[in-house]
């Protein structure tokens, strides 16, 4: 039996595995609405994430071979800083990310994409996956206990690193306030959630799959004041050490991120830090000054699409 017990411990674990980067590549797929069309090599190796640097190499990509979706992207996310995307619909936020997560891959002379300067394309999607966390607009949950939904983010946990993950994310005082506290379903058939705590459960189960590398797509629906607060301080917490790409579209977001890369038609028009793109005057600053006259307590949802 103790023989058995080990190849059973782990084939469980490989379908938890499967299954977890299945269901993150379900929730990537719902947030960016596309299949995925990308095979391994047959001498991929897996991704080995020491200090989780992004780079995106010169990447010109198009989805239907006729117009450009990014042309000439370079830049690079230094290990554990955060990026921020902003730009007007349609400039190429999203395909950045699918990108990264590789839902297509790029064809040999359109560029590259490395992390720890390895071409994301030589390595297996699983391990890609494995090391990449995302953090969807709306996160899909189960119909299941909130505890089963934070805890899937590793498998095993238990229920004081659930706890502590909760915490973390600043919904843990919220759980004790359902009727049964972490055994309450949510979900479907269970007490719905709002998008702001869909996203704190869904900040809280990356807390605990601890990848080096985020993926954020802000919730663009208008959230009030202390909803907001509480997913800045959960994302704060979430962001710490690892090296993260977000669509910004809260000012908060904007400014403390260590670059912004703005873009537009598929390319990056400006970058730097908030502050060289405040002294500089140019599209952010204008985009900037429009965000600050048009919120009253500059935590509201910025306007970057209608301004840039
Ligand atoms: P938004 O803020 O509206 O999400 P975005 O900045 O994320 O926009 P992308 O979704 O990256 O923009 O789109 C970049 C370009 O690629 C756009 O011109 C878009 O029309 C095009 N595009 C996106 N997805 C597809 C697709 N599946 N097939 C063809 N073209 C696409």
């Amino acid at each position: 039996l103790a023989q058995l017990y080990g190849p059973l411990n782990m084939l469980g674990y490989i379908y938890r595995s499967v299954n977890q980067s299945l269901v993150d590549t379900e929730k990537l797929l719902k947030l960016l609405n596309e299949p995925t069309e990308v095979n391994d090599k047959p001498d991929a190796s897996d991704l080995i994430v020491e200090d989780g640097e992004i780079e995106f190499d010169n990447v010109t990509f198009s989805y239907d071979g006729r117009t450009t979706a990014l042309n000439g992207v370079s830049f690079k996310v230094p290990k554990r800083s955060s990026v921020a995307l902003v730009g007007e619909s349609g400039s190429g936020k999203s395909t950045i990310l699918r990108l990264l997560y590789r839902f297509y891959d790029l064809k040999d002379g359109e560029g590259r994409i490395l992390i720890d300067g390895k071409d994301i394309r030589d390595v297996t999607q699983a391990s890609l996956r494995k090391a990449i966390g995302v953090v969807p607009q709306d996160p899909v949950l189960f119909n299941a206990s909130i505890g089963y939904n934070i805890g899937y983010g590793k498998f095993g946990s238990s229920a004081d690193e659930i706890e502590t993950a909760a915490q973390a994310a600043q919904m843990h005082e919220r759980i004790l306030s359902f009727p049964d506290g972490y055994d309450t379903k949510v979900g479907e058939r269970g007490i719905r959630l709002s998008g702001g705590e869909k996203q704190r459960v869904a900040i809280a189960r990356t807390l605990l799959k601890n990848p080096p590398i985020l993926l954020l797509d802000e919730a663009t629906s208008a959230l009030d004041t202390s909803t907001e607060k509480d997913i800045q301080k959960a994302l704060q917490h979430l962001v710490e050490g690892r090296s993260s790409l977000s669509i910004a579209h809260r000012l908060s977001t904007i400014a403390s991120a260590d670059v912004i890369l703005v873009l537009k038609d598929g390319q990056i028009a400006e970058q730097g830090s908030h502050t060289e793109l405040l002294a500089k005057g140019g599209f952010f600053a204008s985009m900037w000054a429009d965000q600050i006259s048009s919120t009253e307590d500059g935590a509201s949802v910025a306007k970057t699409e209608a301004v840039v």
